[in-house]
């Protein structure tokens, strides 16, 4: 492996901690990274599951009360739609399928971080306080106590 050069600015060698300052600011930056990293593969699995509730309200139709069946069967057809669109992997495809029919299950009122769900309120399990979702998003962990786990309100 070449040896770092000494008159080299620290820019021009990403990662090697020997040019910088502070063990601790080359953590930091990493962890930057890693974060928009992450956020990315975030955004970009939120607007795959608004494409997915797209699609199967389009395979769903017009009307109400549609039974459990339908739903399912509809959410199998966006499902499809978006492997075969080369949109999703057929595992993710099937996890996004899964986020989407439990948001129409009223009963199903538990919600974990990493999950992605519809807009709507969700409160800590353990120190009660509440986040207010706008949009699509992923969950993430409890702002005040970094638990995990959430109830869900409309
Ligand atoms: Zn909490």
């Amino acid at each position: 492996m070449k040896q770092p050069d000494s008159r080299t600015p620290a820019k021009a060698r990403p990662g090697n901690g020997r040019s910088r300052p502070a063990r601790g600011d080359v953590d930091a930056r990493m962890l930057d990274r890693i974060r928009a990293a992450a956020a990315i593969v975030r955004i970009r699995q939120e607007a795959l599951y608004d494409r997915l509730a797209g699609q199967f309200r389009a395979h769903l139709g017009d009307g109400s009360g549609h039974d459990r069946k339908a739903l399912e069967s509809a959410a199998a057809k966006a499902r499809a739609d978006l492997v075969a669109a080369g949109a999703a992997s057929p595992q993710l495809g099937e996890r996004l399928a899964t986020f989407l029919l439990r948001d129409l299950d009223p009963a199903a009122t538990h919600r974990h971080t990493g999950e992605i769900t519809s807009p709507c309120t969700l409160a800590c399990t353990r120190c009660g306080a509440t986040l207010q979702l706008a949009r699509t998003a992923t969950v993430p962990p409890c702002p005040r106590c970094a638990m995990t786990e959430f109830t869900k309100n409309p």
